[in-house]
This record gives C-alpha cells, structure tokens and sequence, in this order.
C-alpha cells in the first residue's frame, strides 16, 4: 500500500510562496490600498496567510477612520488572525504587507513570532526591518522571522509617492505632511 503523499511540505512551518504567489497577493494588497487611501488612510494593507496559505486575517490602516494609533494594516490583520484561530502565536503563518513595517509593527510580528513576512516598498525614513533599525535582528528579538522586502517595490512606493504628492496638495496638507507613513 502506497502512502499518501504530504500535501504540504513542512506542515510546522509558513506555506512556501513562488514568487507568482507572493506577487499574486501583493498585487491584491496595492489594490485594496489604494482604495483605503481614496478614505483618507494612509493606503497601506495586509493580510495573514496560514500554513496552508488560505487567509485568516486582512486589515488596512484605520488610523484616522478610528483615531486609533495602533490601526496599522499588519496590527488589524494579525488581531483579525487570532481571533479567528484562537492562537496568538504565528510561528506557521505568513504575513505579506505593502510597506515596510514600522517599529511598532515590526515589534508586535516578533512578538507574535511570525514565521515569515513579506513586504513591498522599503519605507528609508521609518522601516524597521533594516531601513532604520532591523528588529528582526536586534538583539531583542528572541525569535528568528524570515524575511522578505521589495515584492513589487517599485509599484508600491509609486502609489504611496502619488498619495502622498496628492495629500500634499490639499489646503490642510500641512496635517497629511506630519502623518506616519506605515
Ligand atoms: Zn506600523
């Protein structure tokens, strides 16, 4: 009797993405961005892929539709994950996210012990995965995370640069020019 063969390899681990996967969802994260920004968001979105590479989780910055400081994309979507698995632990998932992320999501995917994060655009002025800091190294971090950057770079700091070139515009630009960019 032959055995059934594993459908997955590693089942412990993040679901390995080619690189037409990885620029499948990003394209679908730049897209659901960029209509985050026509809300007034800084047009950044992520989402939580399990080990099996289904979607448990998706977020957009709520910032300023919930004056929330924590509502950055990689925060809401990994909040949405737990909840629906139970599990604050990421060790087997993947989370893909349009820009860099900042200290305080960097801080939160070490936590959270993500088990790979994949990003587009590099963010030079507040990127903690390497532009300014690399969390995932320091030596705080008590957890390895694999870690991918510039998955359709240049469409994504395209789009940011044009919302923010757009923002500035504005007769109120001189707020848009203080905000965060992640
Ligand atoms: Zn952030």
């Amino acid at each position: 009797m032959t055995k059934a063969k594993p459908e997955f390899e590693g089942l412990n681990g993040p679901v390995t993405l080619n690189e037409e996967q990885q620029k499948f969802w990003m394209g679908l994260l730049l897209r659901r961005a960029e209509a985050n920004g026509r809300e007034g968001e800084v047009p950044v979105s992520a989402v939580v892929l399990d080990r099996r590479g289904r979607c448990v989780g998706f977020g957009g910055n709520t910032r300023e539709r919930e004056q929330d400081p924590l509502g950055h994309a990689e925060l809401v979507a990994m909040r949405q994950a737990s909840r629906l698995r139970g599990d604050w632990r990421f060790n087997d998932c993947t989370l893909l996210v349009t820009l860099e992320p900042c200290p305080m999501c960097a801080g939160a995917l070490v936590q959270a012990r993500m088990g790979h994060l994949i990003y587009a655009a590099r963010d030079p002025k507040r990127g903690a995965m390497g532009s300014t800091i690399n969390l995932a190294e320091h030596c705080s971090a008590h957890h390895v995370m694999q870690v991918t950057g510039g998955v359709l770079e240049e469409q994504a700091s395209a789009m940011l640069a044009t919302w923010f070139r757009q923002r500035r515009r504005r007769p109120d630009g001189s707020v848009e020019a203080r905000s965060r960019t992640s």
